[in-house]
């Protein structure tokens, strides 16, 4: 695993749970609203944490953290992270992952293998506006297939979109409503300009509060419930 990264104890990246979070370096997009660029662009000019060490802390770390949250990046490019969400299990833990959603063959081998026990996936954009939400050209049927892997059950999972401004408006955010219908949990995120992959995406201003929390009334009727994130 090239993790590049940890936050050694979050409450906000497993919903109700205290996890570490890992931050694995590469990624199959090239979103212009990223907030890791370094992390996607460049993850070799990073050096990877000792594996020993990622092993060595969470040893120590039973009964005060409930979980691994593995996140990137694109965790799924990792060649090795079935083996290592196994063994992260095998301690104890459970294991959370976060994915765009476009490696439903690796996503289907940690389900099957039930090596996950939450799933945080993107969903981007309407499919219409992948590729621009994406930064590259996208097969939305690899996007249709790992959504429908996760509604398939039983791992619970949530989609999650980041509000772009000038990328996603109301009628955007109506579609996606359609996209993800029937799911129990959405969550809306706030935009945040910081570090963005297209510098250019630092100049853009944030949605204002009450426009994104009036975005949840258009995703409501057809999600069972709808959070929001950095709002
Ligand atoms: S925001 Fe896009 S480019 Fe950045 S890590 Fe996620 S999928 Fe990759």
């Amino acid at each position: 695993m090239h993790v590049k990264g940890w936050v050694k104890s979050s409450l906000l990246d497993y919903p109700g749970k205290i996890a570490a979070s890992l931050f694995c370096g590469g990624c199959n997009f090239r979103c212009p609203h990223c907030h890791n660029a370094d992390l996607v662009l460049h993850p070799d000019q990073q050096p990877d944490l000792p594996s020993d060490q990622i092993w060595d802390f969470l040893s120590r770390r039973h009964g005060l953290l409930d979980g691994v949250a593995i996140s990137g990046g694109e965790p799924t490019l990792q060649t090795d992270l079935l083996p290592f969400a196994r063994r992260v299990r095998e301690m104890g833990f459970l294991v959370k992952l976060d994915t765009n959603g476009y490696r439903p063959d690796v996503l289907e081998a940690m389900l099957d293998a039930g090596l996950v026990d939450y799933v945080a996936m993107d969903v981007k954009a309407p499919l219409i506006k992948y590729d621009q939400a994406a930064g590259v050209a996208v097969d939305v049927k690899r996007i249709q297939h790992s959504m429908a892997l996760l509604r398939r059950g039983p791992v619970d999972y949530e989609f999650r979109t980041t509000v772009v401004p000038g990328l996603l408006a109301e009628e955007d955010i109506l579609e996606i409503g359609r996209l993800v219908s029937g799911v129990p949990r959405f969550y809306l995120q706030q935009f945040v300009p910081h570090n963005t992959l297209n510098p250019e995406m630092t100049s853009r201003v944030p949605y204002l509060p009450e426009r994104v929390r009036a975005m949840v009334d258009l995703v409501a009727p057809w999600v069972g419930e709808v959070r929001l994130r950095g709002v």
